[in-house]
């Protein structure tokens, strides 16, 4: 027998993490056209344009037919022949996505951050600072997901002496120094996650929730070619989860369903899975802050609780309060499982 997930049927508490892993299509579809500033938030086959690299590849002479970053740079890093080149790269990669900003109204980076609770964790493979900076501003609100950045992250600052880590432009709690940029990540084919102990770190935090995790939901994320280190990690935690027989995964990305079915299939147990195009349909916003509780009543108690969706509005004010009722009832201990206007 599978061990159950941590539900309290008395107070309708799961202890059990929603887990979600984040890449660049999760920008993507938060910003389909351009971020505030006008720059669009790309995924890899974009970079090479958004940066505007194909002048600084041919005064190299290097002329590349294909669009694909991740092949480039990894090519580029193997050949060992362009050590300056490379370098000018990484800092293009640093300068644009330290650029990128939220726009005052809600985006799905709010929305995302607040549908989760303490014990859940939010993976994210990407470099913008998107995820980092809705975290902050709802961060006062009501208590919020641990967030981690497996590639580095251009928003958070480390002291590694005194392994903390907050947002750039703070100083360490402990020696008072300025906290340094985390290391970014690139897309080579042999990554070496253990090279630096901050996301060696980052990496621990998501074996362990993928350990514990009742409720998987992987959005935007595709595994490119250069990501079969990561791709194995993850399988292999997940496939070591005492509940994975009982737990459910949601994919939720834009490629057609069969291309989704084949490239995810290894972390399918049977039917537990469901696949969207848009987040808007997924478990995690059909039940704000309560997702591993509304699928432990439908599966395990046999007691579906209604669907809770978040109201569409792009006042970031009116979406906290909404998120703070939901709050408040967590701070009492019991879950009702009734819709927001029964609260
Ligand atoms: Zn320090």
């Amino acid at each position: 027998m599978p061990k159950l997930p941590a539900f309290d049927i008395k107070t309708n508490i799961s202890q059990s993490p929603h887990l979600v892993i984040l890449g660049a299509g999760a920008s993507k579809a938060a910003f389909p056209k351009a971020e505030v500033s006008g720059k669009i938030a790309p995924v890899m086959s974009e970079l090479i344009e958004c940066l505007d690299l194909r002048p600084l590849l041919e005064s190299h002479n290097i002329h590349c037919e294909d669009t694909d970053f991740e092949s480039l740079y990894d090519d580029l890093v193997t050949s060992g022949k362009h050590p300056d080149l490379v370098n000018e790269i990484e800092c293009r990669v640093k300068d644009y996505f330290s650029q990128l900003n939220l726009p005052d109204e809600t985006t799905i980076y709010d929305y995302l951050v607040l549908s989760l609770r303490e014990k859940d964790l939010i993976a994210s493979f990407n470099w913008d600072p998107f995820l980092a900076q809705a975290w902050r501003r709802n961060s006062n609100v009501v208590k919020l997901p641990k967030i981690v950045f497996l590639h580095g992250n251009v928003e958070i600052a480390i002291c590694l002496k005194h392994r903390r880590k907050d947002f750039i432009g703070k100083n360490c709690e402990k020696c008072g120094e300025s906290l340094t940029p985390t290391p970014l990540l690139y897309p080579v084919k042999q990554k070496n996650y253990s090279a630096h102990s901050f996301i060696e770190a980052e990496w621990n935090e998501l074996r362990h929730s993928l350990k514990y995790t009742y409720f998987l939901t992987i959005f935007g994320y595709a595994t490119p070619k250069t990501d079969i280190e990561a791709r194995k990690l993850l399988l292999n935690e997940w496939k070591k989860n005492p509940t994975f027989e009982l737990a459910q995964i949601e994919i939720i990305d834009i490629k057609p369903r069969g291309e989704l079915t084949e490239n995810w299939k290894e972390f399918f147990c049977r039917d537990h899975y469901g696949i969207s195009t848009s987040i808007w349909n997924s478990y995690l916003f059909s039940y704000p802050r309560r997702s591993c509780e509304a699928f432990a009543m439908a599966t395990l108690q046999n007691s579906p609780w209604k669907d809770n969706p978040y109201p569409h509005t792009n006042d970031l004010k009116k979406l906290q309060e909404w998120a703070k009722l939901l709050w408040f009832e967590e701070n009492n201990g019991k879950l009702s499982g009734n819709p927001h206007e029964y609260l």
